[in-house]
């Protein structure tokens, strides 16, 4: 590289957003693009892009490893599910999951995942984990997709500071041509295909020094069967779990109980509410004060339900009521949209509101006094 053009960048280069924003973006768009179901991230460190792939809805399992404990229980407790979590239980069903060990050994937690992330890992192990990293990774975890970073070193020259790495545990930093042969042999060995890209643009004018960070992206090419997963199914545990949270889904019939319970007592309290408005106008109309004649709804009912109480009044109650006792079917409840998504099928409903809310002698409609 011509030494003057180097000087007229080096330390001035500021990428923004920030490089390790833009690696963890890079994982995302991978995972909106591939929408893999379970994701390892290796070397995850203090777990920060864990935390950020915990909010990508398509990830039902996400796990950690990393050869140091203390940097991983940092922040860990950001994986924890949060009190919205547990008010409003989500749709998928995730589990989060830590482990304490080394990529150079097989454990078989590391087992089923279609992504497997290596951040900025690599150049941190030394040369006998970095023989056995591929085996690991590609031939024993052997996810669809595999993605890895690394410093290219080509780039070096025009960084600030930086003298021989770019980071004083790294054990060393390839240049382009050392990363894409090493990548490509690894592909070949195991089956892979493998593209590169990177994130940290060079410079107008310096295109060969190629992007700040490197990247490659292994796909499988075969499909794994039963049987090839199978002959790899052996092993001990020899990681260490240190963390494991599961968060509160629908998935999990206490939570759709807990959800179609409620909602289903607020559907009602709104449909009794307008019965009561429409019973009380009635009345209204058969006295004297037209100013009592608005609706009879709390303020806060007709704020937050007004959709609800919209469709109501479309369904135009199919209730009836005898005496001080309002029945509505069942059938009625199941044919508002929420219900309906939760509960699936009509039996379902049944058999989640059996026992929590009060139905009729054969069970058809629900069952409510208003007397008033
Ligand atoms: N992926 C993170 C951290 C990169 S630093 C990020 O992008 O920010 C590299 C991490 O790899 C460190 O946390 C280090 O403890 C971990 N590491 C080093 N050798 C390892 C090994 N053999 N097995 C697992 N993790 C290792």
């Amino acid at each position: 590289m011509d030494k003057n053009f180097q000087e007229q960048f080096a330390g001035v280069i500021k990428f923004t957003p920030p490089l390790y924003k833009q690696r963890y973006q890079f994982v995302k768009d991978l995972v909106e693009k591939y929408k893999p179901k379970k994701v390892a991230d290796l070397g995850c460190a203090d777990c920060t892009l864990l935390w950020m792939l915990k909010y990508c809805s398509c990830i039902e399992v996400l796990a950690g490893l990393d050869s140091c404990a203390s940097v991983m229980k940092e922040k860990m407790y950001k994986l924890s599910p949060l009190p919205v979590d547990y008010l409003q239980p989500a749709q998928r069903s995730l589990t989060i999951t830590l482990h304490h060990g080394s990529v150079a050994c097989k454990d078989p937690c590391m087992l089923g995942f279609d992504l497997v992330t290596c951040i900025e890992l690599i150049e941190h192990l030394e040369e006998s984990e970095l023989n056995k990293f591929p085996e690991v990774v590609f031939g024993f975890m052997s996810p669809s997709i595999v993605v890895i970073s690394t410093p290219n070193s080509d780039f070096n020259p025009l960084l600030k500071g930086v003298t021989l790495f770019r980071h004083p545990d790294h054990k060393f930093e390839w240049n382009q041509v050392q990363f894409q042969s090493w990548a490509l042999e690894t592909a070949a060995r195991y089956n892979y295909s493998v593209e590169f890209t990177g994130v940290g643009l060079p410079p107008t004018g310096m295109e060969k020094v190629g992007f700040c960070t490197q990247i490659a992206v292994f796909v499988r090419k075969y499909s794994e069967t039963s049987e090839s997963a199978q002959l790899e199914k052996p092993l001990e545990a020899v990681y260490k779990t240190v963390f494991k949270a599961v968060y509160p889904s629908l998935k999990d019939e206490r939570y759709l109980q807990n959800a179609v319970v409620s909602e289903v007592i607020f559907t009602i309290q709104i449909i009794k509410q307008n019965l009561l408005d429409c019973l009380m106008s009635e009345h209204k109309e058969c006295n004297d004060d037209p100013t009592e004649r608005k609706s009879k709804f709390h303020p806060s009912m007709n704020r937050f339900s007004e959709d609800l109480r919209k469709l109501v009044v479309e369904k135009s109650l199919e209730s009836f009521v005898n005496g001080n006792v309002a029945y509505i079917p069942l059938a009625t409840i199941f044919s508002f949209p929420k219900v309906n998504r939760l509960c699936g099928t009509f039996e379902k409903l049944c058999k989640l509101i059996a026992g929590k809310v009060t139905l009729s002698s054969d069970g058809s409609a629900v069952v409510f006094n208003i007397e008033h």
